[in-house]
């Protein structure tokens, strides 16, 4: 006969314990149904799933946390336009430039777009007049790369602390 099993029995794989590391992947979006629905999504990505970023940081396995939303608004032509506004916050380790320590480098991102048809409407459109920057929708859209490309962009050029730990060696020129 099996013993009779009590709650401190119970299995505990379902239970909801947080992953060590956030493994989800960032969905590839259906632009146009994400906007006209008025859809959102967000996840946390390690750098390591973003190669290009992850060239550009010290440590592989920094998170960053994302979230974009969707939107739509029909003109008075009756044509629906898209748009995606995107956050990436996170923490990322750079080398500091001035002392080569490592130095922790703030994001906190927050973009928005209008979407576009293609590329030729995006290069026809002046990005100077309105406050988004043009995208190209598309029913399978990288949102993984668009990620990747904001935070590229979004780090310093020469990552540094405000006041290094290392006392500054003078610089001597001798002549
Ligand atoms: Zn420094």
């Amino acid at each position: 006969m099996r013993p009779v099993r009590g709650p401190e029995d119970a299995p505990t794989a379902r239970l909801a314990v947080p992953p060590l590391r956030p493994v989800m992947a960032i969905p590839v979006l259906d632009t146009h149904e994400f906007t006209r629905r008025g859809e959102s999504a967000a996840g946390s990505v390690p750098v390591a799933e973003l190669p290009r970023l992850a060239d550009a940081v010290l440590d592989p396995q920094a998170v960053l946390h994302w979230a974009v939303a969707g939107r739509s608004e029909v003109g008075v032509q009756g044509h629906r336009t898209g748009f995606l506004r995107l956050h990436v916050d996170g923490e990322v380790p750079q080398r500091c430039v001035r002392c080569l320590e490592p130095v922790r480098v703030r994001l906190a991102i927050d973009r928005a777009f209008r979407l576009v048809g293609s590329e030729a409407q995006a290069e026809r459109e002046d990005p100077d007049e309105d406050a988004c920057d043009v995208l190209v929708g598309s029913r399978h859209f990288d949102l993984a790369a668009l990620v990747e490309d904001e935070t590229i962009m979004a780090l310093p050029v020469a990552p540094r602390h405000d006041a290094c730990s290392m006392p500054q060696i003078p610089v001597i020129i001798r002549d």
